[in-house]
């Protein structure tokens, strides 16, 4: 095989046969295997069924961060309301990020309806079927793009995610750290698109790596692949993929306040529309972000200390003091805080201060 293969030294088993030939009769084993094992998701669809795009480029933007049992009843309601695209494309972006609530990141939220309007206004409301124009879709990266192009219209793109980075670098036996490791998996993979069923081929890898080549587990004895993988003729296949050493993700520590009124609504102010949590409500806080405005008309407020809350982002952890604040609705807030009882479309770190804020139990 290549010298990616060969990275730590191992040789394939059928030496009789072309490399070609090997991963050749290695794939028919695995699409095999993903006829009988393989997932139904509620997204997906099994060759010569092709899946739509647009079901494909909803899925894929939920399921960036977030496992397929969460991302199932989330698919279900966008699709429900936003039947295709232009529906999409046509509602107001804050309905959108409403509805995403709860699935984190919203950049993807705002991401995915930019790439709508986008398609609606210069595709007709279509996908292009290359993964080189999907890629410059604003939210759509290399992997997202070859997703599409393989899923929904069958072509030969390269579909890389971390689950298919785990099983090709075991079976390819390449020891590469992450993450220079997708550089030389990418080098190697068009080798194992098979002539046919190229939609199925990604999925068959991702099923594979989510039932039988998990992480910190690899299941050689039943895997359609194990004929000439590399890794599963050693002690222990799961050495692979070698990731870098980790660092602790730095802490911020701040403070949010969460002023109540009679009626129970609470003050909010939207966060501006990029960046962190772009145009979410968030509450009065301190210290782990710059970005709330000021509030210094809350000082000689009586406060109540509840449980503090911790949040762990991409690139950060912010330990948060959580402060209740009963506050009469007649004393007008300044701008650009505002009353509402409406906080199910609160992101997760907001809903988290909120819970404790409403907890009766004081700080312990
Ligand atoms: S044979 Fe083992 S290590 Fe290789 S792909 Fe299958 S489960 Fe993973």
């Amino acid at each position: 095989m290549t010298e990616a293969h060969l990275k730590l030294g191992t040789k394939p088993s059928k030496q009789n046969k072309t490399d070609k030939d090997v991963i050749d009769a290695d794939v028919t084993a695995l699409l095999h295997w993903y006829d009988i094992h393989g997932r139904d998701l509620p997204w997906r669809r099994r060759w010569p069924d092709l899946a739509p795009a647009y079901h494909v480029f909803l899925s894929e933007l939920m399921l960036q961060q977030t496992v397929v049992a969460t991302v199932i009843p989330y698919f279900a309601r966008f699709t429900e309301r936003w039947p295709n695209l232009s529906a999409l494309a046509a509602s107001p972006v804050e309905d959108v990020l409403e509805a995403w609530s709860g699935l984190g990141y919203y950049a993807r939220a705002r991401n995915m309806h930019k790439a709508a309007q986008i398609l609606t206004s210069e595709y007709d409301g279509t996908f292009p079927d290359a993964a080189e124009l999907l890629i410059k879709l604003p939210g759509i990266g290399p992997y997202t793009a070859g997703a599409i192009a393989a899923f929904a219209f069958d072509k030969p793109a390269i579909v890389i995610d971390g689950n298919i980075e785990r099983v090709l670098s075991r079976y390819f036996g390449i020891g590469t750290e992450l993450p220079a490791l997708k550089a030389d998996i990418a080098a190697i993979y068009p080798e194992m698109i098979p002539a046919t069923r190229r939609s199925d081929f990604p999925q068959a890898l991702m099923d594979l790596a989510s039932q039988i080549c998990q992480p910190k587990k690899a299941g050689c004895d039943i895997c359609p692949l194990s004929h000439s993988c590399v890794a599963s003729r050693w002690n222990d296949p799961t050495i692979l993929p070698v990731k870098p050493a980790k660092t602790p993700k730095p802490v911020r520590v701040g403070k949010a306040f969460v002023l109540c009124n009679e009626d129970g609504d609470v003050a909010v102010f939207r966060r501006a529309e990029t960046g962190l949590l772009g145009g979410t409500l968030a509450f009065p806080s301190s210290g782990w972000d710059k970005s709330s405005p000021e509030f210094d008309w809350l000082e000689g407020a009586t406060l109540k200390a509840k449980a503090p809350i911790t949040h762990v982002f991409t690139h950060f952890r912010a330990d948060i003091e959580v402060f209740q604040i009963e506050w009469q609705k007649q004393t007008s807030l300044p701008e650009p805080f505002f009353w509402t009882s409406s906080t199910t479309a609160l992101p997760s770190l907001m809903a988290k201060i909120l819970k404790s804020a409403l907890n009766d139990q004081g700080r312990n």
